[in-house]
């Protein structure tokens, strides 16, 4: 092995020891190209992965329910100033029906997406998420709304939602500036995501791989946010361009990345849930795989009905990922027994919540890991 394949695979072990590295130490391992080195990376994620969810792979329903938003996000293809956005939002029923079709298939975990859609106020979602609690109490649910109130948060967590998805898309200052408008603010996410974890949720935050303007050390920042946030789940997937925004002429972020950016975080938070995104699965028909043999143990198959699939378009070539019938879901059964994993039909909760219910008794307000 030659040098500086040593020191990049002393910083992995040293990773799988401390569960951390130094900024600089971050940097080498990101900027180091470790083609030699990525299947042990892989399997040390795995081991850790083996260690705390076996190979279970838990699947969560994805249901894309408005793709109005008000935000201006300059990579999101749902962005307010795309005109060229067919707008849809769901209604209460024909979400009730996705999450009907996806738990008689076997979902327990209906994840609810969308932009930030001013038609969908806190009494409108808290009758929303009372209705799937009735008829679901078996069930997660998965919000992943964007920014609201901390009072709005804590109403719909009391109207019974578990879980809530909030990617802090970058830890530097200067670069949530250059990928967002001036109105949204960096304070204002992470604001967002201690509100979320100090009453009780369970959190995801995440950001995407290779967006532009990233640098390694910007990349360092997102992994010691995480290590200090210690989120129940994190998202990560390729930023993939949108011709209709203003980042549309930038690359797209590459799988080889996301897959070692996925096991470094398996190391760093060894019992996290970690999905292989849509967006990997865009980029290389193989992605869920990939992931999941880099660490990964989620996939969010989408529940969504096929025409608004097709308008919730956050990027270009957006992999369907349909999970809303019995022979998709077969399908992803097989690819995940061919290797070695079986999909698992339970709520999948962190392990730190046993069936959600630590959800309901977790000390809240106790430390806020988001200020620096
Ligand atoms: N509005 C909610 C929010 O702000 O969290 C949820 C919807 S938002 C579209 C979900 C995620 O999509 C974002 O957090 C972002 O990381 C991802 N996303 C948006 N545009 C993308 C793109 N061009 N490539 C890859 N991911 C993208």
């Amino acid at each position: 092995m030659n040098e500086t394949n040593l020191s990049l695979k002393y910083l992995i072990d040293q990773l799988h020891k401390e569960q951390t590295l130094t900024k600089e130490e971050w940097i080498t391992l990101i900027e180091g190209r470790t083609p030699e080195l990525s299947e042990y990376l892989f399997s040390m994620a795995r081991e850790e992965r083996h260690r705390y969810y076996g190979h279970d792979v838990y699947v969560r329903g994805l249901i894309e329910f408005t793709n109005y938003c008000k935000n201006d996000c300059l990579y999101c293809g749902i962005r307010k100033s795309n005109g060229n956005t067919h707008r849809y939002r769901l209604s209460e029923a024909d979400i009730l029906k996705c999450c009907k079709e996806g738990y008689e298939l076997g979902f327990r975990t209906f994840v609810l997406q969308g932009g930030e859609d001013g038609y969908w106020t806190d009494d409108r979602l808290v009758a929303l998420v009372a209705a799937i609690r009735r008829h679901f109490p078996d069930c997660a649910i998965t919000l992943s709304i964007g920014e609201r109130s901390r009072a709005s948060y804590q109403r719909l967590f009391d109207a019974g939602a578990d879980r809530y998805l909030l990617r802090h898309e970058t830890a530097t200052k200067a670069h949530y500036g250059r990928l967002h408008p001036p109105e949204l603010s960096f304070e204002r996410r992470m604001r967002c995501l201690a509100d979320l974890k100090a009453i009780g949720y369970q959190v995801g935050c995440g950001f995407m791989v290779g967006s532009p303007w990233q640098t390694p050390a910007d990349i360092a920042r997102d992994l010691a946010f995480i290590r200090r946030f210690e989120p129940e789940m994190v998202g990560i997937g390729p930023f993939i361009p949108h011709r209709d925004t203003p980042l549309g002429a930038f690359p797209a972020g590459t799988v080889e990345m996301t897959c070692k950016l996925l096991a470094i975080i398996r190391l760093l938070l060894p019992d996290a849930l970690l999905p292989a995104t849509t967006a990997l699965a865009t980029l290389d028909p193989r992605g869920c795989e990939k992931g999941m043999l880099a660490g990964a143990n989620v996939v969010m198959p989408n529940l969504s009905p096929p025409d608004a699939r097709e308008k919730y378009a956050l990027y270009e070539g957006k992999a369907s990922a349909a999970g809303e019938t019995a022979d998709a879901l077969s399908d992803l059964q097989k690819r995940m027994e061919n290797i070695g994993y079986r999909v698992t039909i339970a709520r999948g909760d962190h392990r730190s919540f046993p069936d959600g219910e630590a959800a309901l008794t977790r000390k809240k307000g106790e430390h806020d890991p988001c200020t620096t």
